[in-house]
């Protein structure tokens, strides 16, 4: 168990496929999974934005709703990494190479407008 945070992305997708191994044991690789999976994430990221929407002075929720908390939103983004993991595992893809090409492609839309701006 790790208590203070992971910020290695490859130790993390690590973790997450051994986990995932012993908890899940009747999912097997393949499409009907990747589906599953992707169906599991967008259920996630809907409890992620509803965790948001309540979230702090950013609250943007019913007037009735309990405010939301900083643990809520570690909580669904935390699923949300965890089941992105698993589709990349699924799909032989590893989340740093994926980080990494993010980055790069923003940078370059960064310079893209700048260059726009001159
Ligand atoms: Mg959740």
């Amino acid at each position: 168990m790790i208590n203070g945070g992971i910020d290695n992305l490859g130790l993390f997708q690590f973790e997450a496929k051994e986990l995932a191994a012993q908890i899940f044991l009747n999912d097997k690789p393949g499409k009907i999974l990747g589906d599953q999976l992707t169906a599991r994430l967008c259920e996630e990221v809907g409890e992620l934005a509803r965790a948001v929407r309540r979230f702090g002075c950013h609250r943007i929720g019913h007037p009735d709703e309990k405010p939301g908390t900083t643990d809520e939103v570690i909580d669904e983004i935390g699923d949300v990494l965890f089941l992105t993991a698993r589709i990349a595992e699924l799909c032989d893809v590893k989340l740093s190479e994926a980080a990494g090409k993010v980055i790069i492609k923003l940078e370059q839309r960064m310079r893209e407008r700048q260059k726009g701006c001159t």
